[in-house]
């Protein structure tokens, strides 16, 4: 089978993946050596591809109101729904909300058919959620949206500085990069500036436990430092930047209350700012901890403020790097995506712009004014204003704050089309018309990541019969529309050079985004297009921004912001004490969608949960393991408390993953009140503040079966967690009553005639443990108890399908004489926390490069070696105190 380079499809690092199909439908994946952003590497999730991509539960025609439909049929309905609003209502009376899963030309032809054709603003994307506010930061220091550095800034730095960024675990591959380069250069310095301690918190030499949302606060107290240090008004700051007084002004009248703003020690500052202002070559790198909050663009600023006061921009190893979450959100960027942006870096509000794009698309109309940003857009539906929504490849009942309100919006909308490739989302089930989508590996076109570097993504499997790329879908409709001539693409490639095209005239009007030197793009080249970093022109290919002073505003130069700190939207407070932060797990992606579907992904974490410190399961009486319900204003959640001093005292972190598809109640979002930034729209997805409960329930099972598991078939069962297993599935339930386990058992398992059933139980305890054996091999288990099941899931799921010991599976752990590997560390090579533990001891390994010599643990894709060192420390700790 032909090997196909490609781009992996989850974050914004854009790992290049050599994949090769398979005989059955999957493919083998391997990094590729030649991309600039991975040089080979891939983490858990890119390296687990081969088990996502496939047609299980596929959606392969279109549905109307849940009926299989043809594409003409769906395409003429979509058609006259908008152009039905459109006539009654108005332009503004439609809505596109897309994603950076879109590749750039599908993205491309959607704004172009909203902005040039509809000739509303109304396109908005989950991008909105994750980096909004790095391009309005961006947009007031620079005049425009421009990552100034590069991936090898990263490694050539003497300090990074990590900000609101678990690199490891939502960037990992950046994290090895920069791992990797410590490792070369011990010199180099690593701060985690983080309100909780991370897998990132590993690699740092330093972790400052700010108070959530003072970034602006630390940041200003840093310029202040600058300032009487005389490290702020150099050359660079005096030639090139304008509000350096009244910013530093800003600084220094919150420097007195630092320590009472950031909750650190004057200690911790001093140092923090001392590193900081002795070293050139200093990269700070910021993610969604700065971004997803009310004053995300204001954090930004703080930031970009002490790249400008130090003129430590632009050039090798320095500057401030903002690491986009999703595979494509650059791309969305680029091609104007979100509502407040014009084609290529140009500028709604701009007259000379809006001619230039309508002349340049020969299109009827232009939009005008900015359109709705995310959470108001789902507000317009809610509100009626809406009357025609297209949703694509992302699940807003999901990921929207407020999420259950959005869910209502969605469904109160009178017409809604859902692209995406499976037909059983969350979002998917309020469609009226479902478009099946071409997924990765099916589809082709470009993607940007995180340092400008275009990439292409390439098909390596054939296209599904019924489905179809985005990009033609949307053309489909704009030529329904009436607009056949302009949307009358055979090619992605022809989108490209169109595209390309209006970014030389982008770049004539002084912007900095430029690919015109790919404008004549031939198909070949197209397709054989190797990573490029942007600009591309007739005089300049790739490298860095602003060494050279000059910016992208009017009179070039850049823009110095007086920024303060502002508190949170919400206090915590007697009805809700407790703050809630949100973000990643190392082996998920987004809503699900894809991940859930790799067992390997699956066995890392396997159910939603909540980290919850010491002292406040003290003051709520909470034990491992218990479930708790987390309410906020707008909707609860139900998790397994995860006891751990990670988080601060008053803090709990929830993952952003699990949807209804995978848990009873696990949408986190729909206990995040929707409080937006007032420049960027960015909602505050990690500071709502909650209130936390003991969830009681009367019986609490674990199970694991070959067969598919359907927790709603429990009789009283009020929480479930399903999770996908190498052999089957396993489930995590909860409930009330008290049901004849040995009864209800074996059908819940999926029990087929022939299967013997073993069972024991103890009624006094509220006890009972259940096996199913089918042709001698163990097919399911079930433990119920009144208390969280306290078993090997490791062990007990690994005997699926073997010829094992029934009533060792039912004891619910090996015999003494076998070991229990423990909970999965490494997914690469299947190993548990228990064997790591033992091997060090055993081997008197001390190092993560000795576990992996005798374990393989962490010698594949790597992201696992943050969890190796901790186990590492755990064992030693005690080595070291005997
Ligand atoms: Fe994919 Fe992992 Fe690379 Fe991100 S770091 S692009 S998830 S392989």
């Amino acid at each position: 089978m032909r090997t196909t380079a490609t781009t992996c499809p989850y974050c914004g690092v854009g790992c290049g993946v050599l994949a090769t199909p398979d005989a059955t439908g999957g493919a083998a994946i391997q990094g590729d050596p030649d991309h600039p952003a991975n040089f080979g590497r891939l983490c858990s999730k890119g390296s687990a591809l081969g088990e996502t991509i496939g047609l299980e539960g596929r959606l392969l025609r279109p549905q109307i109101r849940g009926q299989d439909a043809t594409w003409k049929a769906a395409v003429t309905e979509i058609a006259q729904k908008f152009n039905a609003a459109i006539a009654e209502y108005g332009p503004e009376s439609v809505a596109f909300y897309g994603s950076g899963q879109l590749l750039t030309e599908d993205y491309y032809v959607a704004n172009k058919l909203m902005k040039g054709y509809i000739g509303a603003a109304n396109i908005d994307t989950n991008s909105r959620l994750c980096m909004a506010s790095s391009v309005a930061g961006h947009k007031r220091a620079f005049g425009s949206d421009t990552v100034p550095g590069t991936y090898e800034d990263l490694e050539e730095a003497d300090l990074i500085v990590l900000v609101g960024s678990n690199l490891a675990w939502c960037h990992p591959v950046l994290y090895q990069r920069i791992a990797e380069a410590k490792a070369t250069r011990p010199g180099m310095t690593v701060i985690n500036i983080d309100p909780r301690r991370t897998a990132t918190s590993d690699l740092a030499d330093m972790h400052l436990a700010l108070e959530p949302g003072s970034d602006v606060a630390l940041f200003n107290g840093l310029l202040a430092h600058l300032a009487t240090a005389g490290a702020a008004e150099g050359r660079f700051a005096r030639s090139n930047v304008d509000g350096l007084e009244q910013s530093i002004g800003a600084a220094r009248a919150e420097a007195e209350d630092l320590c009472r703003l950031t909750g650190l020690t004057a200690t911790e500052l001093a140092r923090f700012y001392a590193l900081w202002t002795r070293t050139e070559k200093v990269v700070t790198i910021y993610s969604q901890g700065v971004n997803q909050s009310t004053s995300g663009t204001d954090k930004v600023n703080a930031i970009l403020n002490c790249h400008l006061a130090t003129g430590r921009i632009g050039r090798p190893g320095m500057g401030p790097f903002s690491v986009t979450g999703q595979p494509n959100a650059m791309g969305g960027r680029e091609v104007g995506g979100l509502a407040n942006m014009l084609a290529c870096h140009l500028e709604i509000d701009n007259p000379d712009h809006r001619e230039a794009v309508q002349t340049y698309w020969q299109s009827p109309t232009i939009c005008t004014k900015p359109g709705l940003k995310a959470v108001d857009l789902f507000q317009a539906c809610a509100d009626g204003k809406i009357k025609a929504l297209w949703i694509l490849s992302t699940n807003p009942a999901v990921s929207m704050p407020e999420a259950d309100h959005v869910r209502s919006a969605i469904a109160a909308c009178p017409f809604t089309v859902v692209s995406d490739i499976l037909p059983d989302t969350d979002t998917g089930r309020l469609a009226d018309v479902l478009l099946p989508a071409a997924g990765w590996g099916e589809k082709s076109g470009t993607v940007t990541n995180s340092d400008r570097t275009i990439s292409r993504q390439r098909a390596f499997l054939d296209m599904p019969k019924g489905v179809k790329p985005d990009w033609q879908a949307i053309c489909s409709v704009a030529a329904a529309m009436g607009w056949g001539d302009a949307f009358s693409y055979e090619s992605p490639s022809e989108i490209f050079r169109e595209h390309a095209g209006l970014s030389g005239i982008a770049g004539q009007l002084g912007r900095d985004f430029d690919i015109s030197g790919l404008a004549e793009i031939s198909d070949r080249a197209y397709d054989t297009l190797a990573p490029t970093r942007w600009p591309v022109t007739a005089t300049r290919r790739g490298g860095r921004f602003f060494a050279d002073g000059r910016f992208f505003t009017p009179d070039r130069r850049a823009k110095m912001l007086p920024v303060r700190h502002r508190a949170l939207a919400a206090e915590p407070c007697e009805r809700f004490p407790l703050r809630l932060n949100t973000g990643r797990v190392r082996d998920h992606w987004h809503t699900m969608t894809r991940t859930a579907r790799s067992p390997k992904l699956s066995q890392h974490i396997a159910e939603p949960y909540a980290e919850i410190h010491p002292a406040d399961a003290d003051r709520y009486g909470l034990c491992p393991a218990d479930l708790v319900t987390l309410t906020g204003d707008t909707g609860h959640i139900v998790v397994r408390a995860l006891i751990t001093d990670r988080t601060q005292a008053g803090t709990v972190f929830v993952p952003m993953h699990w949807t209804s598809q995978w848990s009873s109640d696990g949408r986190v979002d729909v206990a995040i009140a929707a409080a937006t930034d007032p420049v960027s729209g960015q909602p505050e997805l990690k500071g709502s503040v909650v209130s936390l409960e003991k969830f009681h329930a009367d019986w609490f099972v674990f199970a694991a079966s070959r067969s598919e598991i359907k927790p709603a078939a429990l009789p009283g069962v009020g929480y479930w967690a399903l999770a996908r297993i190498e052999t089957g599935w396993r489930a995590e339930l909860a409930g009330t009553g008290m049901p004849d386990w040995r009864a209800l058992a074996p059908a819940f398992l999926g029990a087929e005639a022939g299967s013997r059933s073993v069972s024991f139980s103890d009624p006094e305890r509220g006890s009972a443990r259940v096996g199913l054996v089918e042709a001698d091999m163990a097919h399911s288990v079930f433990f119920a108890a009144r208390v969280p099941v306290g078993v090997s899931r490791a062990f007990v799921i690994s005997a699926l399908g073997q010829n094992a010991s029934v009533h060792e599976l039912l004891a619910g752990r090996p015999a003494a004489d076998r070991p229990d590997p423990g909970a999965t560390v490494c997914s690469c090579f299947d190993v548990g926390a228990n064997t790591i533990q033992s091997a060090i001891v055993e081997h008197g390994l001390s190092s993560v490069d000795e576990i992996g010599a005798v374990l393989r643990a962490g010698t594949n894709c790597g992201s696992c070696r943050p969890e190796l060192r901790q186990l590492l420390l755990k064992a030693q700790q005690p080595m070291a105190a005997e």
